[in-house]
């Protein structure tokens, strides 16, 4: 597993990753809005201006028709173009020398006098802007525009104005001029005033900046957007600008940029999901890890505590084996002994004399039989270190008449030192049981010895001690499943009484002065490794049969044929 701060280190990078793309994302989406939303703006600003610019043309062209066709009415005419046109405050017909000679004003002007907006300040004070438009125009036979400039009306306001002056023109010579005078504010007014948006402002400016005129009654809140244009009329210049207000934060306003957020907020969403998962399992795994930790240090101590009681089972069964083994040895000794010192004797006592034919014989005889005692000694020797010799726990295919041939030595000292018979009934051709050969051999000499230990304390005559070791076959409980081999451990001894079958398998119970009260609990402990279970039959009532103890083992499958007999 990851170490838990590389782990944190991991998710606290991939949020910081995560905040970063999204923060960009929500940028770069906002940057694109605003983009377009500019685009939008300089396109309107665009189509004003030319809307401007064609307005002013159509204008010159009723001018000039009205230069043409309607000379002898020119006043009624020139009253009905400026009625139609609140943008158009004066008109004026100037003759070659620049003169006035006819003029018409607004109707839509609050004080109707002659002078119109020139009346509190004359007409002759701008009149180098008039000549300047006019003098262009006479040298391009087309309309011209002067600067605009402001005409005070003596209460603090006054008009912005500019003029256009269109020359007439006979037989291709020049006759005069026709000045019409725009406010700059009214043209706003009537000709963009129904195309511009809530939040809008239109403004005209001067190059320099300066505002000249403006129309649109924003509400200046939240960000501002601006586009502007160059309005090139002949003669002069000036700048069409538009405001836009826009009090939602842009990144809000419409489908993308709300999609990008909603996709940072469900992406955060399942990052908390994940990282939720995530502990969720990390969690489970640690508290698993845990357990099979605890798990395997209890199996350590049950098997550590199972091979000490092993152990001192062993210890126990080594005591009793030490006084039968001195037993035992005692006669292959003594009879060593009296051999040795038989040959001695037939030896004769002087150096220098030769023994007799017979004697020798007698010797020859005599060292025979201490060779055969002592291997009779070597022998009970042999099987005791077998058995206490000590190894690892391993299993394997093992023959049931090899398993009973090995403890059978050892068995059968004891037998021999409480004359019990010992009685085999092996059935030919049985399987060969997986085990661990130690531990079940170990288990037979317990179970044969308590067997044993009951006919010699009870009341049985020596002529009825029996012992009867059987190995037989017996199908298994399970449909399918090979066959098994029963083994089974039977005295005639007292049986067992309903008190000691109640604790017969508690560690340490025992009714015997020198007994450990371990040897069942351990055979009982060592059968069920072997995934099978220690039974036990008794009989307490006459004719006393005893107690027999079995155990079933399981095979390699196939019945062993033993072709070697
Ligand atoms: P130990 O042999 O050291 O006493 P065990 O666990 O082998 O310990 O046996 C426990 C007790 O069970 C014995 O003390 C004995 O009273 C009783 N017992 C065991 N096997 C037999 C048997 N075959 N017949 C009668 N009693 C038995």
């Amino acid at each position: 597993m990851m170490p838990r701060n590389r782990r944190t280190w991991l998710w606290v990078l991939l949020l910081i990753l995560l905040a970063v793309l999204m923060a960009s994302l929500v940028w770069l989406v906002g940057r694109y809005e605003q983009t377009r939303f500019e685009d939008q703006l300089e396109l309107s600003a665009n189509d004003l201006a030319s809307d401007i610019r064609a307005k002013l043309a159509r204008d010159a062209q009723r001018l000039q028709a009205l230069v043409e066709r309607e000379a002898p009415n020119w006043q009624r005419t020139a009253r009905v173009l400026l009625q139609q046109q609140p943008e158009m405050l004066r008109i004026e017909r100037r003759n070659l020398a620049f003169k006035i000679e006819t003029l018409g004003n607004s109707a839509f002007l609050p004080r109707l006098s002659k002078e119109g907006i020139f009346e509190y300040f004359g007409r002759h004070n701008f009149a180098t802007d008039v000549a300047h438009a006019c003098a262009l125009a006479a040298r391009s036979l087309e309309p011209a525009y002067s600067n605009s400039y402001f005409v005070p009306q003596g209460n603090g306001t006054g008009f912005e104005v500019m003029d256009m002056c269109m020359p007439t023109v006979e037989n291709n010579h020049l006759t005069g001029y026709l000045v019409a005078t725009y406010s700059l504010d009214r043209m706003l007014k009537e000709w963009s005033e129904s195309s511009i948006k809530r939040q809008e402002e239109v403004s005209l400016l001067e190059a320099d900046g300066a505002r000249l005129a403006m129309i649109g009654n924003s509400n200046r809140s939240g960000n501002k957007f601006a586009a502007q244009t160059v309005l090139n009329l002949p003669g002069m210049t000036i700048i069409l600008r538009i405001e836009r207000w826009r009090s939602a934060p842009y990144w809000l306003a419409n489908t993308p940029t709300a999609l990008a957020l909603a996709l940072v907020l469900a992406l955060l969403a399942v990052l908390w999901l994940l990282y939720r998962d995530t502990r969720k399992r990390i969690r489970t795994e640690a508290k698993l890890a845990r357990e099979i930790i605890q798990q395997r240090k209890a199996e350590e101590v049950s098997r550590q505590s199972l091979e000490r009681l092993q152990k001192s089972a062993r210890l126990a069964t080594l005591g009793e084996m030490a006084s039968m083994l001195s037993h035992e040895l005692n006669q292959p000794l003594a009879a060593i002994a009296s051999y040795a010192t038989g040959s001695l004797n037939l030896l004769p006592s002087d150096a220098s004399s030769q023994p007799s034919t017979q004697n020798l014989y007698e010797l020859k005889i005599a060292l025979e039989r201490i060779a055969s005692q002592s291997a009779r000694a070597g022998q009970v020797i042999k099987s005791v270190h077998g058995f206490v010799r000590r190894r690892e726990t391993e299993r394997s295919f093992v023959e049931p008449a090899v398993l009973l041939d090995a403890v059978l030595p050892l068995i059968g000292l004891q037998a021999k030192q409480l004359g019990v018979r010992i009685d085999q009934q092996i059935e030919p051709h049985l399987p060969r049981v997986w085990c661990d050969a130690t531990l079940v051999e170990q288990v037979i000499i317990n179970l044969a010895r308590n067997g044993m230990q009951a006919m010699d304390s009870s009341a049985t005559p020596p002529p009825q001690r029996r012992l009867t070791l059987v190995a037989k076959s017996c199908p298994s409980e399970r449909e399918g499943e090979p066959p098994l081999v029963e083994f089974q451990i039977s005295d005639r001894g007292p049986g067992l009484t309903q008190d000691v079958s109640q604790r017969l398998f508690t560690p340490f119970f025992t009714t015997k002065d020198e007994g450990m009260g371990l040897g069942l609990s351990l055979c009982r402990t060592v059968i069920e490794q072997h995934a099978s279970s220690l039974i036990y039959t008794t009989q307490t009532e006459p004719p006393r049969t005893g107690t027999t103890f079995s155990f079933k083992l399981m095979t390699d499958h196939e019945p062993h044929h033993d072709h070697t007999l």
